[in-house]
């Protein structure tokens, strides 16, 4: 059943989202006791002799600590975290490219602070420039994100709308191209 292997948000049990899970997976851990259904949006399962709330947020009965993985650099999460804008000209646009702020041969690094999402004209237009060399000025100043946010949880966030109150900096206007 197709439902089985639909997405379930994990919360941790301070409401920091923890992971995603299937269906099935969910059902497991609240029939264990080890998680409670925060919301049920998708209607109920029905079984010979029970009706089951089928889960779309579910919440851990305790808190789990570990180290929050830390969001790697790819082309990808450059552009999700600059939301698919360029951060010079504030274009949106999927015609991107990656623009180290500090030129590589200036000594700049490959690292989220030094790397952001650029349009192809104004990539070219700044090439191994500084900003204020090309008299450009960047949207945002780059930032490592505090949590692979961009990779776990935005790619479901158009679908599953109850799930974005939960999810930091998602961007209700804008959303993602
Ligand atoms: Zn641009």
């Amino acid at each position: 059943m197709a439902i089985a292997s639909a997405p379930v948000l994990v919360l941790n049990q301070n409401y920091e989202p923890l992971n995603v899970c299937t269906v099935r997976r969910a059902f497991v851990l609240v029939d264990r006791g080890k998680a409670e259904i925060l919301e049920n949006g998708r209607g109920y399962l029905h079984s010979p002799t029970a009706l089951y709330m089928i889960p779309s947020i579910i919440r851990l009965i305790y808190l789990i600590r570990r180290p929050r993985p830390q969001g790697r650099l790819t082309r990808r999460d450059v552009f999700l975290r600059d939301r698919f804008t360029c951060q010079y000209c504030a274009k949106h646009t999927k015609d991107l490219t990656l623009d180290h702020v500090l030129p590589r041969h200036r000594g700049g690094g490959h690292d989220w602070k030094n790397v952001v999402a650029a349009c192809k004209p104004c990539n070219h237009r700044k090439a191994g420039r500084t900003p204020p060399e090309a008299h450009m000025h960047l949207v945002r100043e780059p930032f490592r994100p505090p949590f692979s946010f961009y990779r776990t949880f935005y790619p479901y966030l158009e679908d599953q709308v109850e799930w974005r109150k939960f999810v930091p900096d998602w961007d209700f206007d804008g959303g993602f191209a």
